[in-house]
C-alpha cells in the first residue's frame, strides 16, 4: 500500500509555508527553511532565473517581492504523491501568484526545506489554447467572402514586418530560434524569426557529414512535438534539420529563412528597436520591442592566429566550415584541437583515407557515450525512464531542481563510477599519449559544459582510433608556425599538410551583440554563458545561474535564448512568459538582475 505519510509532512509544511506567505510573515517564512537551503526561482517571485542561496538570500528575496507576488493555493500538485527516501521527503508542488499559475518541486531534510523550485506555467488569462481551448479550425455556419486558413495565413505572412509590426525579432532561427518561436506563436506573442541560411535547418546541414547528435534522443524533443518512437537514439543532422524544416512550417512560425540581421539598434525612449534586415537582396527595417539573439553559443568561431597562415598552400578552416573528408583522400590532415569537433573530424577523415593527425594543446575529458547514457542520463531520459512513467517535462523540471552550487556533488559519484568502468579505456588513451582530465573538481560533462561550453568528447569510436594510433596524435603541444606545406609544432616537429582544420571552439555569444548592435552593449551585458565556478574558462565570482541565458540582461529588452536541444526546448517556455508579459503590460519588476564580472 502506498505510504502516504510524506503526503502529510508535505502538506503541512506548504499549509504553514502558504499562510506565513499569506500573512506577509517573511520570518516565519524563512524559519521553514534549512541553513543550507536553495530556492531556485524560474520566472514567478523574480521575473528573472535566480537562486537564493542560504536563508539569508531567501529572506532578502521575499521582502523585496512577496507583496507583488501574492502567493496563495500552495499543495502537493495535483495527481502526485510525495515520496521519502534517505532521509529525504520530495514531492511536486503546485501555487499561484497574483499574475500566474505555478509547478515546482520541493525537497526537505528534517522536516525543512532543502530545495525548492518554483516555475512559472502560465499567465492567468493568457493560457494557451490548448484542450477544451484548442482552435476550431473550421468555422462552421456561412458567410460571405469567408477566409480560409490558408488565405488567413498567406495575409499575415505578406502583413508581419511590413504593413504590421511584430512585438519580437528572434536573431537565428537554428534550434533555439525555432522553439522559442513556437511557444511565442501558442501565447499569440507577433514574431519574426530571422535566419540567414535559406531553410530551417540548415545550421545542422550545414556542418560535417559525419556529424550526428551527441545526446540521445529523450533529451532532444522539440516542445508540443516529441520525435516519434521509432526516432534514431542518435539523429543524422540532415534528419534533424528535415524535423527542424517540418516543425517550423506545421507550428506556422513566421520565418524569414535567406535574411541576415545587419544591424540593431536600441531607443531607450521609444522603448523600440530598429532591426535592419537584408531579406532576399533587399533591405527590410523591422521595429520590434523585443529582440531575442537565438544566434547559437557553438556558433561564434574561435579562429586562432598563428604566424604563417597567409602562406599556408593547402586548405584552412574552422571546424564550423568543414565540408567533410571526401576531397582528401590519400592526402594529409592536421586537426588542431581534441575536443568534440576535432574527434569527429579526425575519425570522418580517417574513415575515408586521410592521414590525419590531432594536435592537443592540454587536457580534454572523454566520456564513452554508452557510459554516459547507462550512468548519466539513464534516470530521467531514456527508455527505461519512458517506461517507468517519466515524462520529458518531469525530466526537466528534476534536473531543474538541482541547484547549481551543489550540482557537481551530484555529478562526481556519476563520474567516478565511470571512470572505475571505463579504466580500461582511459589506460589505454593515455598510453597513446593523450592528456585526459575529468573536469578541475572531477564532475565530469555536464558541469564542464554548463560552466565553459567545451572540453570534451563524448566517445562514439574516435577514441579508439587514437589508442590504436590510426588517428595520429600530437599532446602537450602547441602550434608554432604554419609554412608552405606544413604545420610547425611548440616541440619543434613538422607535420606535412594538405588540410588544417582548426576545431579551436566558439566564443561568448557577446559577441553578436557586438556584431550587430555595438559593442558597447556587448560590454554592458558582459559574457554569456557559464556560472562564474572559478573552474577552467569560468572565472569567479559565482554568479549562481548561467550568464545573460532566458533571463533580462542589462540591456533593456534584448535577450539571449539557446543551448543545447534540452535547454531550449525547457527554458524557451520561461523566456517566452517574460516576453508575453511585457507585451500584455503585466508589471514584469526584475529582482536581483545579474552584474557583469566580466566582458565576453
Ligand atoms: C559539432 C557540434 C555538435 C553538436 N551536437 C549537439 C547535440 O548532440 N545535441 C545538442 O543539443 N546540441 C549539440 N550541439 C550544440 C548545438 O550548437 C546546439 O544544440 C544547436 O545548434 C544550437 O542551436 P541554436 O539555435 O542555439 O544555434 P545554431 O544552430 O548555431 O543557430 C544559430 C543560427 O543563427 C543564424 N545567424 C547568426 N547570425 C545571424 C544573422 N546576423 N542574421 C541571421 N541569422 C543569423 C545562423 O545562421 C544559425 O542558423 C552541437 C554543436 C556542434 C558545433
Amino acid at each position: 500500500m502506498l505510504d502516504k505519510a510524506p503526503n502529510g509532512k508535505v502538506s503541512n509544511l506548504l499549509n504553514t509555508l502558504g499562510k506565513a506567505l499569506a500573512a506577509g510573515e517573511v520570518e516565519n517564512a524563512v524559519d521553514l527553511f534549512q541553513t543550507d537551503c536553495y530556492w531556485r526561482d524560474l520566472v514567478t517571485f523574480t521575473w528573472n532565473i535566480k537562486t537564493m542561496e542560504g536563508k539569508e538570500q531567501v529572506r532578502d528575496m521575499l521582502k523585496a517581492r512577496l507583496a507583488d507576488t501574492k502567493p496563495t493555493n500552495w499543495k502537493i500538485a495535483d495527481g502526485e504523491d510525495a515520496s521519502e527516501a534517505d532521509g529525504i521527503t520530495e514531492s511536486w508542488i503546485q501555487f499561484e501568484t497574483g499574475v500566474a499559475r505555478g509547478f515546482g518541486h520541493m525537497r526537505l531534510k528534517d522536516g525543512r526545506i532543502w530545495t525548492l523550485l518554483t516555475t512559472m506555467s502560465e499567465l492567468k488569462g493568457h493560457e494557451e489554447p490548448v484542450g477544451f481551448d484548442r482552435p476550431m479550425g473550421a468555422k462552421h455556419g456561412s458567410e460571405r467572402n469567408r477566409k480560409t486558413w490558408k488565405e488567413e495565413r498567406e495575409a499575415e505572412v505578406a502583413e508581419l514586418g511590413y504593413s504590421r509590426q511584430p512585438y519580437c525579432v528572434i536573431i537565428g532561427g537554428g534550434q533555439g530560434g525555432i522553439a522559442l518561436g513556437a511557444r511565442l506563436r501558442q501565447l499569440n506573442v507577433p514574431t519574426i524569426i530571422i535566419e540567414k541560411n535559406e531553410r530551417p535547418g540548415d545550421s545542422w546541414r550545414k556542418r560535417y557529414k559525419s556529424l550526428c547528435l551527441h545526446d540521445p534522443v529523450w533529451y532532444d524533443h522539440l516542445p508540443y512535438l516529441p520525435f516519434p518512437r521509432n526516432w534514431p537514439v542518435f539523429s543524422p543532422k540532415d534528419k534533424i534539420g528535415d524535423w527542424l524544416e517540418m516543425y517550423t512550417k506545421v507550428m506556422e512560425l513566421n520565418y524569414w529563412g535567406s535574411t541576415e540581421c545587419k544591424k540593431a539598434s536600441y531607443d531607450e525612449k521609444s522603448h523600440e528597436w530598429t532591426v535592419v534586415v537584408q531579406r532576399d537582396g533587399r533591405e527590410v527595417v523591422l521595429k520590434p520591442k523585443q529582440l531575442v539573439l537565438a544566434t547559437g553559443m557553438s556558433a561564434k568561431a574561435n579562429m586562432p592566429k598563428f604566424e604563417g597562415m597567409e602562406i599556408f598552400k593547402g586548405d584552412q578552416h574552422h571546424s564550423s566550415q568543414h565540408p567533410g573528408p571526401d576531397k582528401y583522400k590519400n592526402k594529409k590532415a592536421v586537426v588542431i584541437g581534441s575536443n568534440n569537433s576535432a574527434h569527429d573530424i579526425c575519425a570522418a577523415l580517417w574513415e575515408a583515407g586521410v592521414d590525419v593527425t590531432m594536435v592537443q594543446r592540454s587536457t580534454t575529458h572523454i566520456v564513452k557515450s554508452d557510459s554516459l547514457m547507462e550512468l548519466g542520463l539513464a534516470s530521467l531520459y531514456s527508455e527505461q525512464a519512458v517506461q517507468s512513467g517519466m515524462t520529458t517535462a518531469k525530466a526537466d523540471l528534476i534536473f531543474a531542481s538541482l541547484p547549481y552550487k551543489i550540482l557537481h556533488e551530484f555529478q562526481i559519484p556519476v563520474y567516478n563510477a565511470i571512470r572505475e568502468r571505463d579504466a580500461e579505456f582511459y589506460k589505454r588513451l593515455e598510453k597513446a599519449g593523450f592528456l585526459l582530465d575529468y573536469g578541475d573538481d572531477d564532475s565530469g560533462l555536464f558541469m564542464k559544459y554548463l560552466r565553459r561550453g567545451s572540453g570534451y568528447y563524448i566517445d562514439v569510436g574516435a577514441s579508439e582510433l587514437v589508442a590504436n594510433g590510426s588517428i595520429k596524435l600530437k599532446s602537450g603541444v602547441d602550434v608554432k608556425r604554419l609554412t608552405e606545406h606544413s604545420v610547425i609544432l611548440s616541440d619543434g616537429t613538422e607535420l606535412p599538410a594538405d588540410l588544417v582544420v582548426y576545431a579551436t571552439g566558439y566564443g561568448s555569444m557577446n559577441g553578436w551583440a557586438a556584431d550587430m548592435i555595438s559593442r558597447e552593449v556587448a560590454d554592458k551585458v558582459g559574457k554569456v554563458w557559464g556560472l562564474g565556478s572559478a573552474t577552467t574558462k569560468d572565472p569567479g565570482p559565482w554568479e549562481g545561474e548561467q550568464r545573460n541565458m532566458w533571463k533580462p540582461t542589462q540591456q533593456d529588452a534584448l535577450w539571449f535564448h539557446g543551448g543545447n536541444l534540452h535547454q531550449s526546448r525547457h527554458y524557451s517556455q520561461f523566456l517566452s512568459l517574460q516576453l508575453k508579459a511585457r507585451m500584455e503590460g503585466i508589471p514584469t519588476p526584475v529582482y536581483g538582475l545579474q552584474k557583469v564580472n566580466h566582458l565576453g
